[in-house]
C-alpha cells in the first residue's frame, strides 16, 4: 500500500488512491472520472493540509501564479518530472493568487517556490525556476528512474 489522498479534478471530491495499484486506473468514488497522477495536481489553501499529510511517498508542491513567467518556462519541465515519476512522488501546484494563506504560512519570499515534504513536513526548498529535470530529481532523493 502507497496512499495518497487527492482531490477530484472534476468534482473536487477527497479521493485515497493507491499508488502500487496505479496501473488498475484509479477512479474517483464519487463522479466515476479518471484520476490521473502523471501530471501536476491543484491544490489549494482548503486542500493543502489534507493532501500533504496524506501522501505516503514525497510530495513536490509548485508555488506559482499566473503572471510569472519563469513558472510558466518551468511548468513543461514539472509536466515531464510528474509523468516520469509517477507513484513516487506527488507533485501538486498552488496558485499563490488564489491561496494566499499557504505561502504566507511556509514564509514564501518570491515565485516560484518549490517545496519538497516527506511525512508531512518541508524536506527541501528550491526557490527560483529550475531549468532541468534532473534538477527536480535532486531535490527528491532516491527515486528510481532518476538518472544519478
Ligand atoms: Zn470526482
Amino acid at each position: 500500500m502507497k496512499p495518497v489522498v487527492v482531490m477530484c479534478v472534476f468534482c473536487a471530491k477527497p479521493n485515497r488512491v493507491d499508488l502500487s495499484r496505479l496501473a488498475e486506473g484509479p477512479k474517483c468514488g464519487n463522479c466515476g472520472r479518471p484520476i490521473r497522477l502523471d501530471r501536476p495536481l491543484p491544490v489549494t489553501d482548503a486542500t493543502f493540509d489534507k493532501v500533504v499529510d496524506g501522501s505516503s511517498v514525497p510530495v513536490m508542491v509548485d508555488f506559482y501564479a499566473d503572471w510569472c513567467g519563469p513558472c510558466k518556462m518551468m511548468a513543461p519541465i514539472l509536466d515531464d518530472f510528474a509523468r516520469q515519476h509517477t507513484g513516487e512522488v506527488l507533485v501538486l501546484k498552488l496558485d499563490t493568487e488564489a491561496n494566499p494563506a499557504t505561502p504566507a504560512r511556509f514564509g514564501l519570499r518570491g515565485i516560484p517556490t518549490l517545496i519538497v515534504f516527506e511525512n508531512g513536513r518541508e524536506a527541501r526548498r528550491q526557490v527560483g525556476a529550475v531549468q532541468t529535470a534532473d534538477l527536480l530529481e535532486k531535490l527528491v532523493p532516491g527515486l528510481a528512474g532518476a538518472k544519478a
